[in-house]
């Protein structure tokens, strides 16, 4: 019996080491036939099998010092409490975090990934997102993630969701479910950026919708890209809330700095 224990033991190590030989061997292949770009340079990273390039990695430094309590935007004053934005106006979500300060690295790097085909970024940044900012959504009690939606047209022309490929890979760092029909978008609304911060508000009011999904969860995190007034966050929080959410967090990868 004790012996048969050991052979089964021993049997099931060497699959699992074959397993991930096995997977290795297939990620080497898949490297040579689509060599990995770096998300910072948008040039082959070298050596293979890296998802980006040693000294890409250094140009990313993520936010520090001082923080907006709300939103976690930079500040300018250590004895602030909150940044321009937030102290003046309310928000429906509780809190929130982003990992990079929005400058020109992150800008073009995330324009890749949005409009160049450039999904494996968001693989990456999903990856150092997770690793950033576990200790908060640990803290934080967050069940499941919510990447917010584009629009249906959208999602077809692109092929895929940016914030839905930057919550995947941190659900599956985090083990958390990534729910992906609580919220529908129903309006392809105009580009955020060439609205006024109101404009941009009544614009997004009413292009989210609850979708099919029943929220079962007390606590989420909506993922995006990029936060900047905080609209579309604010937006997609207000319908979890009307389906029961207790709490809703956001995390972005970029955030921007002053006062847009
Ligand atoms: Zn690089
Ligand atoms: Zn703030």
């Amino acid at each position: 019996m004790g012996n048969g224990k050991k052979s089964d033991g021993a049997k099931s190590l060497h699959n699992t080491g074959f397993v991930a030989a096995g997977r290795l061997i297939g990620n080497f292949c898949l490297d040579l036939l689509y060599p990995r770009r770096c998300p910072v340079c948008d040039e082959i990273v070298v050596p293979t099998g890296k998802i980006i390039c040693k000294k890409c990695l250094d140009r990313l430094v993520p936010v520090q010092g001082p923080r907006c309590f709300r939103c976690s935007k930079p500040l300018m004053k250590a004895e602030d409490e909150f940044c321009y934005d937030c102290g003046g106006k309310p928000h429906s979500y509780n809190r929130g975090i982003a990992v990079f300060s929005y400058g020109s690295v992150l800008a073009k790097s995330l324009y890749q990934l949005k409009y160049h085909n450039r999904k494996e970024y968001g693989v990456f940044y999903g990856k150092y997102a997770a690793r950033y900012a576990e200790k908060q959504i640990r803290k934080w009690g967050i069940e499941a993630l919510i990447p917010v939606p584009i629009h249906p047209k959208r999602l077809a022309k692109r092929g895929y969701n940016q914030a839905q490929v930057i919550a995947q890979e941190m659900g599956k760092c985090l083990c958390l479910p990534v729910e992906t029909g609580a919220v529908k978008r129903i309006h392809n609304t105009k580009p955020q950026k060439e609205l006024g911060a109101s404009e941009r508000r009544k614009n997004l009011e009413k292009a989210f919708v609850p979708g099919k999904k029943k929220m079962v969860w007390k606590r989420v995190l909506v993922v995006d890209d990029i936060y900047t007034t905080g609209s579309t966050i604010d937006a997609v929080s207000k319908v979890l809330k009307k389906s029961g959410v207790e709490e809703v967090y956001f995390l972005t990868i970029a955030i921007g700095n002053g006062q847009n």
